[in-house]
């Protein structure tokens, strides 16, 4: 992909103006705290923002990668070429149904903690077991994320995605179409989204991330309907204290970017890791956190490349020991050495 900053630059410019930033440190996006510079970086806060942007990006041609708060994210030292977006987009609206239940119809960009503070407000219940899922619920569906023996796909209901599988093969307008809960195959931190994307590990042991497209990814969540029903505020107040109380007990505090290996079927990765010997190693400022063997933990000052040396290591070590291929939850984006999905 060939790619004119300088052009990209002047011509966003013009649609985003001061919001556009030129070499923006990825570490500051992520909550690993790690990973190299974005050529530009924009936060988008409205769909027709978002619809613009990657208008032009699929007419010009420009590399674009779509994001959410990046806390599922592991971005390469050596940074992303092209355009990094965030996707902002933060409002939503609940439609009373009045027999109890309601119709939440959030932007993809919503952040979750802050929402379910919101609804146990209105006592509205539903998504009360994420406090601790520090995303967007955009970046939720992709990975179907979840907790406490819950997941977002149990009140999902459908979702609107900016389909732009067209640009690779130039055709021209990118379309919205709603796709019901039916059609996005979810799973155990699994959605449709992720279905070309799972990573594989070379012959020396490392991650190898897929392939990255023009505009990646090309199927974008610009909106969901979620399934609501009504709920004592205090109730609820109280199950979002217990989660967090019990995160607070069973996770690290240090920056991490949550669990890095689906739990395979029928055991935890964290079991295996620490059976593996792992509990507490560390590669440069990297260390396999003390309290949870699956959470890789920057200690302060982590390259991109510690902690990948630690996933090549536990993925390796559980392999050889108990036969398990861990599979990665955390997805690689930047320049990363590359695989054909
Ligand atoms: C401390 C901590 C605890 C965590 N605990 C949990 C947990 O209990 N359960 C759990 O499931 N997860 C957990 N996570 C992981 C993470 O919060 C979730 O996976 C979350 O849903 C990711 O959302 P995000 O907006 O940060 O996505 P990002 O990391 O920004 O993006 C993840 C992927 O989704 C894509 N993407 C993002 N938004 C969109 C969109 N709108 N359309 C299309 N593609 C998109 C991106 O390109 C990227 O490939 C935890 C993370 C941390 C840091």
């Amino acid at each position: 992909m060939t790619f004119d900053v300088e052009t990209a630059y002047t011509e966003l410019q013009k649609l985003f103006g001061a919001r556009i930033r030129c070499n923006e440190p990825l570490a500051r996006h992520c909550t690993f705290g790690v990973g190299g510079l974005a050529d530009i970086w924009v936060s988008l806060e409205t769909q027709q923002e978002l619809i613009d942007l990657v208008t032009s990006c699929a007419e010009r041609r420009w590399p674009l990668l779509l994001v959410g708060n990046g806390t599922n994210t592991l971005y390469a030292d050596a940074g992303v070429r092209g355009i990094v977006a965030r996707i902002a987009l933060h409002s939503y609206t609940i439609e009373d149904r009045g027999d109890g239940t309601a119709l939440l119809l959030a932007e993809a960009g919503v952040s979750w903690p802050r929402l379910i503070n919101d609804l146990a407000v209105l006592g509205w219940g539903g998504l009360e077991f994420g406090p601790g899922i520090p995303g967007t619920l955009g970046g939720g569906v992709i990975s179907n994320a979840g907790a406490h023996n819950s997941d977002l796909g149990q009140v999902l209901a459908w979702v609107d995605v900016l389909d732009v599988r067209c640009a690779e093969r130039e055709l021209p307008a990118p379309v919205v179409e709603r796709y019901q809960h039916s059609a996005l195959a979810l799973g155990y931190r699994h959605s449709r989204f992720r279905t070309h994307r799972r990573v594989q590990f070379d012959g020396q042991g490392y991650p190898v991330a897929v392939v990255r497209q023009l505009i990646e990814p090309a199927e974008i969540i610009m909106r969901l309907g979620i399934y609501l029903r009504r709920a004592d505020p205090q109730r609820l107040r109280m199950l979002i204290e217990e989660y967090k109380q019990h995160r607070k007990r069973t996770q690290p505090p240090q920056q991490s970017a949550g669990s890095i290996f689906k739990n395979p079927v029928g055991d935890y990765a964290g079991r295996l890791i620490e059976a593996a010997g792992m509990k507490g190693m560390m590669r440069g400022k990297a260390q396999i956190s003390e309290r949870h063997a699956n959470f890789i933990v920057n200690v302060g000052g982590a390259s991109a490349a510690d902690i990948v040396a630690l996933i090549k290591e536990a993925h390796t070590r559980v392999l050889a020991r108990f036969g398990v291929d861990l599979e990665l939850e955390v997805e690689l984006r930047g320049e990363w050495k590359v695989t054909q999905s």
